[in-house]
């Protein structure tokens, strides 16, 4: 498979380049020269193949002859070895639980494919050492710090701001193997994020290390993320028609489910849900493209005001907005909505969800309002209520218990080091070449 460039002025590359480079020379997002369909027999026999046989062949085609059959197999082995529940929440809607990974978020999934296929290509870079470099709000970091943790010959190092990311998230960042190296940033997200993209701007850095990413862009954490639609697909027992509400930010995760209808599988159709930051849902509504300034809310990894997976929806639908419409309905709530549906499924249901996934089941019970027997409407749980404790128990008005995986990691002691300026990041990537 060949990734092209959706800015057009980048050479096609195999996936092995795609993702060391991240984004293509040109700064455009890569997309796969063409989208697979899956042969009718899988699609059909979906509930008899073993997990990891689906999986292998979702992906195996966008791969291409970059790594053995044994290897991909390995490799979706260790990222999906963890449960994903379906749970029924109430009558006709269903949360797909994809919190159960090391770090309690979705991302796991993504950030431990992308570094495991990271590990197998890291000989064909001789003698350099391959240093990861993120900036991170919360989520992100600690999903890649754990998908890395352990891997020898490459060192991920994670910039977080100081003071401005939960303690659960702080500890899962600053607590792992010696390869993982925690930056703590006097300043902001944005002041993180400047310094990363100073360090892959720096000729001498260059010069020294090969810098590469492990943001959500990267086609090697997009597209494992196909992976959980098929895998839900599996579990269904009805022949209902299928639709997925997504919690959405920056939309690869989303784009991946679209991918996978595109690829065949049994999905009728899409909702983006989102936060007040709704640049897409009123796209859909209006046929105008226009981010306003990013709004915090209490869904802050979708606190997103011009997602940069956009595009790639755009290019599965050829820029056809009256195309994108028949499959894509768009919502948006704000935070006293959020808490509100927090409060009322956990008093109706006794079911949990932390604020994004608490978007999710909105989305959906916008779209279906009453409740359909012809349908399944399965909302992405994107995670586990504990990484948003304060704002889930202020809406349930009850406590909710940490975790065992997660007793162990709060009483480990935090190793970082603190910098306030490109400059001491510079002399620490240094340091560790020289
Ligand atoms: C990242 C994230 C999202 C948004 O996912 P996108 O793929 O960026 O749309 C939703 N929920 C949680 C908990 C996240 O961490």
């Amino acid at each position: 498979m060949k990734y092209i460039s959706l800015n057009h002025n980048s050479q096609p590359v195999n996936f092995q380049t795609a993702l060391i480079n991240g984004l293509a020379p040109d700064k455009g997002l890569y997309f796969p020269e063409k989208i697979i369909n899956l042969p009718k027999k899988i699609i059909e026999n979906i509930k008899t193949i073993d997990d990891t046989e689906l999986c292998y062949e979702v992906i195996k085609d966008y791969i291409g002859n970059d790594f053995t059959e044994d290897e991909l197999i390995k490799i979706i082995q260790k990222t999906i070895d963890f449960k994903i529940p379906l749970k029924k929440v109430e009558n006709s809607i269903f949360s797909l639980e994809l919190f159960h990974g090391p770090t309690l978020a979705f991302k796991d999934i993504g950030a431990k494919f992308l570094a495991l296929c990271m590990d197998k290509i890291k000989n064909d870079f001789d003698s350099k050492e391959i240093t990861v470099l993120v900036a991170t709000s919360g989520d992100t970091g600690g999903a890649v710090a754990k998908g890395f943790e352990g891997l020898n010959g490459i060192n991920v190092c994670i910039l977080y701001p100081k003071g401005r990311i939960s303690q659960v998230q702080e500890k899962q960042i600053t607590t792992n193997d010696k390869n993982v190296i925690a930056f703590e940033v006097n300043g902001n997200f944005d002041d993180c994020q400047k310094m990363v993209k100073d360090a892959f701007n720096d000729i001498e850095i260059k010069n020294k290390i090969i810098l590469t990413s492990a943001n959500s862009i990267n086609i090697a954490r997009w597209l494992p993320q196909m992976f959980y639609y098929f895998l839900a697909i599996k579990k269904i027992e009805n022949n209902n028609q299928n639709i997925f509400s997504v919690p959405s930010g920056n939309f690869g995760n989303i784009c991946a489910g679209i991918l996978s209808k595109e690829m065949g599988l049994n999905i009728k159709l899409f909702i983006a849900s989102t936060n007040i930051n709704n640049t897409v849902p009123r796209y859909l509504e209006s046929g105008i493209y226009n981010p306003k300034k990013t709004k915090p809310t209490i869904s802050n990894a979708m606190d997103v005001s011009n997602p940069s997976n956009f595009i790639r929806i755009q290019k599965i639908f050829n820029n056809d907005l009256q195309k994108i419409n028949k499959v894509i309905k768009g919502y948006s709530y704000n935070d006293s909505e959020t808490r509100e549906a927090i409060k009322d499924v956990y008093n109706s249901y006794n079911y949990i969800m932390d604020p994004h996934s608490a978007i999710g089941y909105l989305g959906l019970k916008s779209y279906l309002k009453n409740p359909r027997s012809d349908v399944n409407g399965i909302f992405l749980s994107t995670a586990h209520p504990i990484k948003f404790k304060e704002q889930v128990e202020n809406s349930i008005g009850d406590q909710i218990s940490l975790p065992s995986r997660l007793k162990k990691i709060m009483t480990k002691k935090k190793n970082t080091i603190e910098i306030e300026s490109y400059d001491q990041l510079k002399d620490n990537l240094l340091r560790r070449v020289n």
